[in-house]
């Protein structure tokens, strides 16, 4: 999302600090002696939608992870809301409220209902009493699109619709950024659709979304900036068109060649 075009430059640069919902500065990691990310940058304002793309084993899991501190960079920074969360007394758990994250795996809870998986977090976690916290999870439940299946257990549904409770156990959280991880990976073709439909009408609600996938025409359509890595650094970067059609390095030009 954009900024209006009110403000004077020098605003909009103190703006543009101050704005960005997410900041990655200079991020590198490594595990024992490889490295696995390389000085990785790149910042999100509130309602943007970033796709991190890239071969098998380039650091798109482990950038994310960094994000909600599931593991730690050895250098840089990243800010969320203008707060640092590498900061080594940062309250992880508060973190982790504040961003939601998919996973390709599904894991809910196999003894409770769909409502009872997404209500756990704001019962929990919130604190919320149990009716507000059942309220709030059919609320998320109904957006979606999962109504018919409210009382339903993990086992009774599909991959799909497993997925979509998924998406509405983060967003029960009201994050203020939400990761996914190929959240369609796992899934069988039939299944992908339903999931990225609820994920476009999460783009229209204007959700901060940071997502890897190798669904390109969904990052095509959807991404405000595109984010090739390959080898743990970002190679390219830039709006969906440039980078599909016009890619500067010839790296990204084979990487999506191969995969498109
Ligand atoms: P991607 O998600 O792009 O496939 P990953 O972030 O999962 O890539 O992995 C990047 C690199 O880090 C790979 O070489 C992978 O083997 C390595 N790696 C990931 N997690 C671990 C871990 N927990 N311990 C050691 N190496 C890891
Ligand atoms: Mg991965």
């Amino acid at each position: 999302m954009r900024r209006d075009d009110t403000s004077t430059d020098t605003e909009r640069k103190l703006d543009g600090v101050q704005d960005d919902l997410l900041r990655v500065e200079n991020v590198s990691k490594w595990y024992g002696d490889e490295q696995v990310l390389r000085e990785v940058s790149f910042e999100m304002e509130k309602g943007d939608v970033t796709v991190l793309i890239g071969p098998s084993g380039s650091g798109k899991s482990t950038m994310l992870r960094c994000v909600n501190r599931l593991t730690d960079a050895q250098e840089g920074d990243i800010y969320l809301d203008g707060e640092l969360v590498t900061a080594s007394d940062m309250d992880v758990n508060r973190l982790r409220r504040e961003v939601g994250m998919v996973f390709q795996d599904i894991n809910l809870f196999a003894h409770l209902t769909a409502l009872g998986n997404v209500a756990l977090g704001p019962q929990r976690v919130l604190d919320l009493d149990k009716q507000t916290a059942r309220d709030r999870a059919r609320r998320q439940l109904e957006q979606v699109g999962l109504a018919p299946q409210v009382d339903s257990y993990p086992a009774e549904l599909s991959g799909g619709q497993k997925q979509r409770v998924g998406i509405a156990r983060a967003l029960a959280m009201e994050p203020k950024l939400m990761l996914f991880d190929e959240p369609t990976s796992a899934l069988d073709p039939e299944l992908v659709g339903e999931v990225l439909e609820v994920m476009h009408d999460l783009v229209e609600e204007g959700m901060t979304m940071l997502v890897v996938t190798h669904e390109m025409s969904f990052a095509r359509s959807v991404a405000d900036e595109i984010v090739f890595l390959d080898g743990g650094a970002v190679v390219e970067r830039g709006p969906p068109e440039q980078l599909f059609e016009h890619p500067e390095r010839d790296r990204t030009a084979q990487f999506l060649s191969r995969i498109t």
